[in-house]
């Protein structure tokens, strides 16, 4: 780069020139060194968000996976009783209905030993479906162990959740998919058990077992309430 000037009062011409590179080295210099530090700065932040992100998601997966039955996708009994504990507790304070529908499989060990274990789970599964399909999304349905299931109604009264647990009963019974595999419909007791005000969780939990004992009891394929559970017969 070349500069001329003319000073008048010396009569002189002024040439500069001036090398353009010496004075945009360090610009370039200094241009280069931000731009390498922004670079890493950037890489470093992405590669720690996609670690959390990762991190996160294992982490949601572990908790699901804690609170899911393996087979049937179903909440387990962890999440029940944590649902089951905070329904409780609340509906003391709001003198709220809650209402349990238990049900067990009738004669499921002669599917395994019939059909084979296999068959068993698949049965399990479609079981699983069909209860899911028969409630809301605020009950809180879960696989209660081996062929037994549970849920939780809020709100709902023993008359209430007996039509609900023969609905339910129905289309167990009638359920295409599962006479499919074990040629002939599929039949599950049930015991429907309302709370008392004052009863505690144990003595909720022993009254609704002691329904669906007497319904095996009664012959199976059946719901047992508090309304036609007679105390006399199994005293
Ligand atoms: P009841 O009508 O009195 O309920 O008789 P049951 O045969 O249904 O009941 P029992 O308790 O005699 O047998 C239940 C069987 O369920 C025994 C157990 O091996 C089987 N079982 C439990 N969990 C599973 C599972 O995840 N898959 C399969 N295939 N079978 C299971
Ligand atoms: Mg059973
Ligand atoms: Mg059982």
């Amino acid at each position: 780069m070349a500069n001329l000037r003319y000073l008048e009062k010396l009569d002189l011409y002024l040439f500069v020139e001036a090398r353009e590179k010496y004075f945009t080295q360090k610009l370039d210099d200094s241009f280069k060194f931000n731009f390498v530090l922004f670079s890493i700065v950037t890489f470093v932040i992405i590669i720690s968000i996609i670690i959390n992100i990762y991190y996160y998601q294992n982490q949601k997966k572990l908790e699901r996976l804690s609170i899911q039955d393996k087979l049937t996708s179903l909440p387990n009994r962890t999440y029940f009783d944590f649902k089951f504990d905070k329904a409780f507790n609340s509906s003391r304070k709001n003198a709220q209905e809650l209402s349990v529908i238990l049900f067990d499989i009738d004669d499921f060990k002669y599917i395994n030993d019939n059909f084979g274990h296999l068959v068993g789970d698949k049965v399990l599964v479609i079981v699983a479906e069909i209860f899911r399909d028969n409630f809301r999304e605020v009950d809180v349905i879960s696989r209660w162990g081996g062929e037994e299931f549970i849920v939780l109604l809020t709100g709902v009264n023993e008359a209430d959740a007996c039509l609900l647990a023969e609905r339910l009963r129905i289309a167990v019974a009638s359920n295409a998919a599962v006479m499919k595999f074990i040629k002939k419909s599929l039949t599950i007791s049930l015991g429907v058990a309302t709370k008392y005000d004052n009863e505690s969780k144990e003595d909720f939990f022993v009254r609704v077992d002691k329904y669906l004992y007497q319904a095996k009891h009664d012959g199976k394929n059946r719901t047992v309430a508090f309304s036609n559970y007679s105390e006399k017969n199994h005293s």
